[in-house]
């Protein structure tokens, strides 16, 4: 379970930052995702919600941004996104592509809540 691994390095990375805040709750997690990861949004909802049983992220909201796949053409210069399986330029039909964005995986943010 390629999710599981994820949220579960996800929430140690989420767990340190909140000890390092002297949090003593978590109420956030903020990620993005690029669709070339190939990681399914349902799938990490729910790891998400398993294992932070018991936790101090227990609760906590999970929110997804996931990227679309973005190519620069290396003929003509066009930007355009695609899916993973039709990456020709759709101006010049060139298959010779960069590709500018897709493979993200990164937390942006995580709300804590403090004691006071
Ligand atoms: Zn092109």
């Amino acid at each position: 379970m390629h999710e599981f691994s994820l949220m579960a390095s996800v929430l140690s990375t989420a767990e340190d930052r909140a000890q390092e805040a002297n949090a003593i709750k978590i109420t956030n997690i903020s990620l993005t995702i690029g669709r070339l990861t190939e990681v399914m949004p349902d799938a990490l909802q729910f790891a998400h919600q398993v294992l932070t049983e018991g936790t101090i992220a227990e609760g906590s909201t999970l929110k997804m941004t996931i990227i679309e796949p973005r190519s620069r053409c290396l003929v003509c210069g066009l930007e355009y996104e695609h899916d993973r399986y039709h990456r020709t330029c759709p101006a010049c039909q060139a298959l010779a592509c960069e590709l500018l964005q897709g493979h993200e995986l990164f937390i942006d943010s995580i709300e804590v809540e403090n004691a006071d």
